[in-house]
């Protein structure tokens, strides 16, 4: 069946109800209700080059195209694609947009493994990347060249939270003929559709919100059909594809997404306005708050704030080492979006591929902390937090 038509058939129909059913009609050869798993390698043909669409799972396998399918819905995109991990995903992007000589505009808060394959990989195959710290269009005007091909930004940050105008810098990167790519990993397409807002391609971590449950590491791309033809070749070529029962995982997380953000979004909210009250603590870093910078841009462009918070506690560091060991239900590990509370500390752990130097000049010193709030029951969570901040 083609997935374009099975795509059509649910335009109109709510967020929730697509995340559930599209790219996901009962299986055509037997009939099972759920997507299944079609761990497969290969696809017999009746003749050479006969074939019912699949030939070899390098190049498509059934259960991904359920969940490309279904993406490409959320994020109202024409195309998805998914690979191996969220990186797999940044490198194809980069790898087929850009060619030696050419130049990437970036947010200075950005993953740190997104930052370490700009240096480490792109930047010594002759691409140039530019970091601003200031993610306005001014900020972002002041790094673009005529050669600067890409711009890419993430908004929520990660760590620091700040919020980009996606619909702004859309708009610059086309007056300057390039195009612009949003690491949605923070937002998930529940709050936020940057496509709507102008952007060319949306990069996701299907390993944080979409997969939802801290069990798989993926990724995707989505956008238009002519750039996704080209990421699609190289990722033909390069083959960072994920297996049939990683997509089996996410696609099954995407189907509780909606009620998860919800949630996520309801839980964050309360520990960040209780966190600002609470005397321990000297900054609380959350788009949700209407002292936060970013808070007005936020309102425009998500339907929630989200459930990443990060926050500074007085006595900096040395408070932070304590504080970290100290919580039970919010388990310190690296990662985020699931439904399990985390916190990290970004200086040793997500960011530690970042000099220490720049690390800070950004902000993401020894006494950042990052939670990633969970759908634990809120007074608990709260109750956690309280007791490890003493
Ligand atoms: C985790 C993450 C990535 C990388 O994704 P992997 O699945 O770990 O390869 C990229 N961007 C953001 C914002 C992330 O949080």
């Amino acid at each position: 069946m083609d997935p374009q038509c099975t795509a059509a058939k649910w335009e109109s129909a709510g967020f929730a109800t697509r995340a559930i059913h599209v790219g996901q009609d009962a299986d055509p050869a037997t009939g099972a209700t759920v997507v299944p798993i079609y761990a497969t390698s290969t696809f017999t043909q009746s003749a050479p080059g006969k074939h019912k669409g699949y030939e070899y799972s390098r190049s498509g396998n059934p259960t991904r195209t359920a969940l490309e399918t279904c993406l490409a819905s959320l994020e109202h995109a024409e195309r998805g694609l998914a690979f191996a991990s969220g990186l797999a995903a940044t490198n194809a992007v980069l790898a087929s947009l850009l060619q030696p000589g050419d130049e990437v505009a970036a947010s200075a808060d950005l993953y740190g493994g997104t930052f370490r394959l700009l240096e480490r990989i792109f930047r010594p195959w002759g691409v140039t990347p530019r970091y601003t710290d200031d993610a306005s269009a001014a900020g972002f005007a002041s790094i673009v060249t005529p050669r600067t091909k890409l711009i890419w930004i993430e908004s929520p940050t990660n760590p620091l939270l700040q919020i980009i105008d996606i619909a702004e810098i859309a708009e610059l990167a086309h007056r300057y003929g390039a195009k612009l790519a949003v690491d949605n990993t923070f937002a998930s397409p529940y709050l936020q559709q940057p496509l709507r807002l102008g952007a060319d391609l949306v990069i996701h971590s299907t390993t944080k919100y979409l997969g939802g449950h801290s069990d798989v590491v993926g990724g995707a791309v989505v956008g238009s059909k002519e750039l996704l033809a080209a990421i699609q070749f190289y990722q033909n070529a390069a083959g960072g594809v994920p297996g049939p029962f990683d997509c089996y995982l996410v696609l099954r997380g995407l189907k509780t997404l909606a009620v998860r953000m919800e949630r996520h979004c309801a839980n964050a909210m309360e520990l960040a306005q209780w966190l600002q009250t609470h005397p321990r603590v000297e900054t609380v870093y959350y788009p949700g708050l209407p002292n936060h910078p970013g808070h007005a841009v936020a309102a425009k462009q998500m339907r929630g704030f989200g459930g990443m918070i990060s926050m500074r506690l007085r006595g900096g560091a040395d408070a932070a080492r304590a504080f970290l060991p100290k919580t039970r239900l919010f388990s310190l590990a690296e990662s985020l979006g699931g439904v399990e509370s985390l916190v990290c500390h970004p200086a040793t752990m997500t960011h530690a591929s970042i000099p220490a130097e720049m690390r800070h000049a950004r902000g993401i010193d020894d006494g950042l902390i990052r939670l990633s709030v969970g759908i634990e029951d809120v007074a608990d969570l709260r109750a956690d937090l309280q007791a490890a901040l003493g």
